[in-house]
């Protein structure tokens, strides 16, 4: 079990969602990312894909979003930046609103200097909860 940790500058109030820097997700038929929270991601799987899915499937189908942000307009959205066997990421790596390629994910964001007041530095802190 992931702990569940938390995100934040440690000198403004700029944090990013807790948890353990992203989520799972399966696409259903319509190409819609379904999000599938811990612990029950796999009986959510199970039911968008149907019990006889073959492993190969499984995999494309489902993946890793990661909360992400725009170090410029510090816009929060989620992507899935992992490398598919083309050599192209999933999603591609730039801010839907200000379409900067300077974007973060919340595990790369860790230790970096906090993007809006410039000055803190994200730190990961653990909430000493286990989901
Ligand atoms: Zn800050
Ligand atoms: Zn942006």
């Amino acid at each position: 079990m992931p702990m569940i940790m938390n995100y934040k500058c440690s000198n403004c109030d700029f944090e990013l969602p807790s948890g353990w820097g992203g989520y799972t997700y399966v696409v259903d038929a319509k190409g819609k990312r379904i999000v599938c929270p811990h612990p029950v991601e796999l009986s959510i799987i199970e039911k968008v894909l149907g019990p006889d899915v073959s492993r190969e499937e499984r995999q494309r189908k489902t993946g890793f979003n990661s909360h992400c942000i725009c170090m410029k307009c510090l816009k929060q959205f989620d992507a899935d930046f992992n490398i598919m066997e083309s050599g192209e990421p999933k999603d591609p790596r730039r801010c839907p609103k200000c379409k900067s390629v300077n974007v973060l994910t919340e595990n790369e964001l860790v230790g970096k200097t906090c993007p809006k007041c410039k000055k803190g530095t994200i730190q990961e802190l653990s909430t000493g909860c286990k989901s």
